[in-house]
């Protein structure tokens, strides 16, 4: 994934490639990080737990905690330690997913088992991960793709009749809401990523959200190399130097200096996600009906969306994406399915079918928290001409 800006190399005054990504780097962001230098604590501080109150104001919760990291991969990886899942057990996941999540999973020592999609939102297919339930299945783990909801009730009820953790993977879904709650709000663990492309960054950074002060303090404590009380201390600037250590730890908290770019991007999230709901249904006017490209379908009500993708459906992928990059518009892939892997091609998993017809035809456009209209209209022109020319080169309809 590149988020940067990538000059088309086409000589001097070429235009500048449109990317996929482009965060929002603005002078609010550079004052907080002056303004988080200038208290000269860097790491892990009050920044930090005023970050974690700000995120759980901001997702409106009740009774449920936010445990702040530095990466979503690390907020995945102490989910997973807090809801019990250890060597020998399997959780169930999509193949569909970005492998952060299995990486998590074999992290600690449990083997993901991958289960299909569902063709209406690309979330879990319930019954296709009940079907991979064993004694041996400690949790799931949903993915909310681009930002678009999962069939969360469906997850919850399986969850429940099978007694299973839930671990809902929301790293591209901080601030959607479903049925007025926003995700994080109900439910099981759910984890969250601010890394430098996602819809609000701290530059690098995650966090989870669970249901207990209990598991809040555990993961706290997994989160500073097992020390039982520098959390606390640290909250206040300060740090413990009589600590004990009780559990076994990693180095997974999150800088006073990223607290402070996360905080100033949280004040702006409103805005981002209005702009990014515009700007997707745009495209999703601009390109439905157009032969050969299926659009997401959903009018991104109560969506925060990360990414706008689309299906191309017959075949010819690698050609659009040659003809928008000649074109200066970039793209990404979201994703290679996982069981294609080198790593995880040996996991258990039932059919995928949706997984592997789906996967080979997302195509991800650029999606910016401020893009002009006229960005979006230029990329969707572009689509739609691509298909006007694959035509004319194929009159009869030929298969590719
Ligand atoms: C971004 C992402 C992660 C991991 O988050 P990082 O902050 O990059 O470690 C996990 N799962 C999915 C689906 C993601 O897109």
């Amino acid at each position: 994934m590149s988020g940067s800006n990538t000059v088309n190399g086409a000589g001097f005054g070429a235009a500048r490639e449109i990317p996929v990504f482009q965060p929002y780097i603005g002078v609010d962001t550079l004052k907080a990080i002056t303004d988080a230098l200038d208290v000269g604590w860097l790491g892990m501080g009050a920044g930090t737990k005023q970050f974690e109150d700000e995120i759980a104001a901001f997702l409106g919760l009740k009774e449920r905690h936010v445990v702040a990291t530095n990466t979503g991969t690390s907020a995945l990886h102490l989910a997973l330690l807090v809801a019990g899942v250890g060597p020998g057990d399997e959780v169930i996941t999509p193949s569909f997913n970005f492998v952060a999540d299995h990486q998590a999973i074999t992290a600690v020592g449990a083997e993901p088992v991958l289960c299909d999609i569902r063709e209406s939102d690309l979330g879990i297919d319930c019954a296709s991960a009940e079907a991979l339930i064993t004694p041996r299945t400690k949790a799931i783990l949903p993915l909310h793709y681009a930002g678009i909801p999962c069939d969360l009730s469906g997850v919850y009820a399986l969850a429940e009749r099978h007694g299973l953790r839930v671990i809902e993977d929301a790293t591209h879904a901080f601030g959607t809401v479903v049925d007025g709650a926003p995700i994080g709000s109900r439910g099981d663990i759910v984890c969250f990523s601010f890394d430098p492309v996602k819809v609000i960054t701290s530059i690098d950074g995650g966090a989870l959200v669970v249901p207990s002060a209990e598991e809040a303090a555990r993961a706290q404590q997994m989160r500073l190399l097992g020390i039982d009380k520098d959390t606390t201390e640290r909250y206040k600037n300060q740090r413990a130097w009589d600590y004990d250590v009780v559990s076994q730890g990693f180095r997974y908290h999150l800088t006073n200096m990223n607290a402070a770019v996360g905080r100033s991007q949280l004040q702006r999230v409103p805005e981002f996600i209005a702009n990014r709901q515009s700007y997707c249904r745009l495209y999703n006017m601009l390109l439905s009906g157009t032969e050969g490209i299926v659009t997401p379908s959903t009018d991104f009500g109560g969506i925060s969306p990360f990414i706008y993708f689309v299906r191309v459906v017959e075949d010819c992928r690698q050609e659009l994406i040659a003809h928008l990059r000649a074109r200066g518009v970039a793209t990404g892939i979201h994703w290679n399915p996982v069981h294609r892997t080198s790593f995880y091609q040996g996991c258990r998993r039932g059919d995928l079918s949706v997984t592997e017809r789906v996967g080979g035809q997302v195509l991800t456009l650029p999606l910016h928290s401020y893009m002009r209209t006229e960005t979006v209209e230029r990329i969707a022109v572009e689509v739609r001409r691509f298909i006007v020319i694959r035509e004319n080169a194929q009159p009869f309809g030929a298969a590719a």
